[in-house]
């Protein structure tokens, strides 16, 4: 039997298609390591508003991206490191959700960096990463590519249960309305924006469980990963 280097497992999406949830399993289930890419774009976007940085100022929030050190901590799934300090709940207030893809993530220069650092944390393997570009422009030869899938209103009703279950009620119109801005922005935005790959799987998880959609993207890794003779 022969064991290859352990492939590098990309799924980009929209907003609210469960790729967190998804990816997170994934990892834990596989052993690999979670780069959740939109953390990284998130966590520019508050090192910038700490700066006091105006956020249309491209070149400002770019040295900014270029100053940062993200890293994120093995076998803890969902933390991530900015400048030494664990920014992990910091990243996911409201204020930085829409700055980050109106500004921050539109901008040429900072997507450079981010995706300049997200080459190197997978250049081993072993690494299931999410976001919007991972399959078109980060790791475009990844070993697995998803697209992962699911109908607006559903995204929409995930995040008010979500939030609903962390006791922040937010009125469901109004995560309808930003879920449907933010995927105009990530389907628009001049580099690194969402699109489903020809050769991705895609996955359309309206209506399944989160072990069922983990269930076949386990099933198509393991068969990548290990080849007998
Ligand atoms: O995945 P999440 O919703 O946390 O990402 C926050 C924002 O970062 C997205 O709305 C998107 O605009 C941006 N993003 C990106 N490219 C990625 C990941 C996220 O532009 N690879």
């Amino acid at each position: 039997m022969i064991r290859k280097k352990k492939p590098i497992l990309a799924i980009d999406g929209p907003a609210g298609a469960g790729k967190s949830t998804v990816a997170k399993l994934l990892a834990q289930t596989l052993g690999y390591l979670y780069i959740d890419t939109g953390a990284m774009y998130r966590a520019i976007t508050l090192k910038s508003m700490r700066a006091g940085v105006d956020l249309t100022d491209q070149a400002a929030v770019e040295a900014i991206a270029r100053q940062a050190r993200l890293s994120f901590v093995p076998g803890e799934v969902g933390t991530i490191i900015m400048d030494g300090q664990d920014v992990s709940q910091a990243i996911r207030t409201p204020e930085v959700t829409r700055n980050v893809s109106a500004y921050v993530a539109s901008y040429s220069g900072v997507r450079k960096v981010m995706v300049a650092g997200q080459r190197q944390m997978g250049a081993q393997g072993g690494v299931v990463m999410e976001g919007r570009d991972i399959t078109s422009v980060v790791f475009p030869d990844a070993g697995i590519k998803v697209y992962l899938d699911a109908d607006l209103e559903e995204r929409a009703q995930r995040r008010f249960d979500e939030l609903k279950g962390q006791g922040q009620e937010q009125p469901f119109e109004e995560l309808l309305a930003d879920l449907k801005q933010r995927d105009v922005e990530d389907l628009h935005r001049p580099g690194g924006a969402l699109q489903c790959v020809a050769d991705a799987l895609v996955v359309n998880s309206t209506g399944l469980t989160i072990e069922q959609v983990v269930a076949a993207i386990v099933k198509a890794v393991r068969e990548k990963e290990v080849s007998c003779q």
